[in-house]
């Protein structure tokens, strides 16, 4: 396949732009000049108009397995109040026989009016007949009604678990919300969907994802019904994508599969399960965000520890020695310091030199821990627009001390790190061009605001990198994605507008009009504007 008359953005070392490439046998062939080409032998010729092309987008942080989740279950995001939530369940609740579990995600508190933790009095009101589990937006609190809570056995003696919280009311029964490990708990006794229903919602995310303008992901913690689906994908042709795996420590039954079977690659490098994910800690939309101080809006909180120290410690030292990455999901400073204490005391008992250890999230940070990232070599990997849908109110949470090492960019990459760029979809939108405008613009898309902090920003190339180059190596990729020199993947996405000059404002509004994966067309857009 020839591509020519475009815009070619290597993203090689130099920022070669090239006007033609040349893909053969799913990989770059060629790229130059278009007079130094012989057409004569081309299938196909794809000419590009003029527009701008860039390497594969790839979201460093994103849950496929959620959002094909999502597309079976409620979706309870964008919702105004406690009560829109419970009408939508009901209207759900009448399609649906008695019984059967129903199962959602996307409510955020922090969008209503009385900023209230929900109660299951709602739901049992409007679903009074079903079991109910509703995911918060950031996936760190559920929402249940009495008779799932029934069906979990959580009651007023039920205890909390290690990193995890069970909120009771002044009687000391369970009001229905169930913080970080507690959740377990509840999505123990859920049934899961059949892997047909599975598939073909599987199927749909990626065509979401793909529409988004990205050609793969790095998922952060499946289990081994995900992983089983995506094998059965592959193995039929049917994914057009690229996964990077990490396995949800969190689930026995596939860390357990997984020390026994070592890093695997499934169907040509279309799914890789390379690394293994940890969580140290909660989040800060639901207060669980592990502090080294208390919360501001919440004195006598510091949030939840999910997993001790040396149990990371444990853990990687494990995982490094089968060949896996190691990931940690750490957002409260006290999480990063002791994820980063974590590490120093791994690399303390042996050589790792290529150990590519990664921090998701690195959201909040002191001004000590900053410069560890660099001396320990260890990558954060952050998502731009939880700053953007966060700014509203992590100043309430945190105070204006803290703020200054939150959602720090510049002042990581001035410590000489790379960072790796995502979404933490279905958190926020898989839009890679939203991350990118969060990134460079560091504002909301809509609203008047003028940005925040905006010494954080980072540059178009910096953004960019995130997405691309840098993603490869923080996958241990970069032999095979990342650029568009010859010998790498075909992977490519044809923009709409010009990621690296147009105007700022319109980053945002970028869409993909054609993208490859592996050499092949897995998305063109059926409109395109001009
Ligand atoms: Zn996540």
């Amino acid at each position: 396949m020839l591509l020519t008359n475009g815009r070619i953005y290597l993203m090689d070392a130099w920022d070669t732009v090239v006007d033609t490439l040349v893909v053969r046998h799913g990989r770059v062939a060629f790229a130059g000049r278009r007079s130094e080409v012989n057409v004569a032998g081309a299938e196909e010729i794809v000419d590009l108009g003029g527009r701008a092309v860039v390497p594969g987008l790839v979201d460093a942080h994103g849950h496929l397995m959620h959002l094909a989740r999502g597309r079976l279950t409620l979706d309870a995001g964008g919702a105004r109040s406690e009560a829109e939530v419970a009408e939508r369940l009901a209207a759900r609740a009448a399609k649906t026989p008695r019984g059967e579990w129903l199962a959602g995600r996307g409510w955020d508190q922090n969008r209503w009016t009385d900023q209230q933790w929900p109660t299951r009095v709602s739901l049992d009101r409007a679903a009074p007949h079903h079991p109910v589990a509703l995911t918060r937006i950031d996936g760190h609190a559920t929402w249940a009604n009495s008779a799932a809570l029934a069906a979990a056995g959580i009651d007023r003696a039920t205890s909390e678990p290690t990193g995890g919280r069970i909120l009771k009311d002044e009687r000391g029964e369970p009001t229905g919300v169930l913080v970080d490990t507690a959740q377990r708990l509840i999505q123990r006794a859920e049934p899961r969907p059949s892997a047909d229903r599975f598939d073909q919602a599987v199927t749909e995310a990626i065509d979401e994802c793909l529409a988004a303008g990205l050609t793969g992901i790095h998922e952060m913690g499946a289990e081994l019904y995900a992983i089983a689906s995506y094998r059965r994908l592959v193995e039929q042709g049917q994914f057009p994508f690229r996964n990077y795996v990490a396995v949800a420590a969190r689930s026995e039954s596939t860390w357990s599969l997984y020390r026994e079977l070592g890093p695997e690659t499934i169907g040509d490098g279309r799914v890789v399960v390379g690394a293994l994910k940890l969580m140290a800690d909660g989040a800060l939309g639901s207060r669980g965000a592990a502090l080294h101080d208390a919360y501001c809006d919440d004195p006598g909180n510091t949030g939840l520890v999910l997993i001790p120290a040396d149990e990371i410690t444990r853990l990687t030292l494990e995982a490094a020695e089968l060949g896996f990455q190691v990931c940690v999901h750490a957002i409260g400073d006290r999480a990063n310091t002791l994820t980063l204490d974590a590490l120093e005391a791994t690399l303390a008992r042996g050589p790792w030199p290529d150990h590519r250890f990664r921090v998701e999230h690195a959201q909040i940070l002191t001004e000590r821990d900053i410069p560890r990232f660099r001396r320990l070599g260890a990558l954060p990997s952050m998502q731009a627009t939880h700053c953007t849908s966060d700014m509203e109110w992590a100043a309430e949470r945190l105070g204006p001390d803290r703020l200054r090492g939150a959602y720090a960019w510049r002042s990581l990459l001035e410590t000489g790190v790379i960072i790796a760029g995502g979404s933490d979809f279905p958190v926020e939108s898989p839009s890679p061009f939203h991350g990118l405008y969060a990134a460079i613009a560091r504002r909301p898309r809509s609203g008047e605001d003028r940005g925040w902090q905006p010494q954080q920003r980072m540059t178009r190339a910096e953004a960019m990198r995130s997405f691309t180059s840098w993603n490869a190596y923080a996958s241990r990729q970069e032999g095979e994605l990342g650029t568009l020199e010859p010998g790498k993947r075909a992977d490519l996405v044809v923009l709409s507008d010009d990621v690296f000059t147009c105007a700022a404002e319109r980053i945002k509004d970028i869409t993909p009009v054609l993208t490859l994966v592996g050499g092949d067309i897995v998305f063109r857009a059926t409109y395109s504007p001009a």
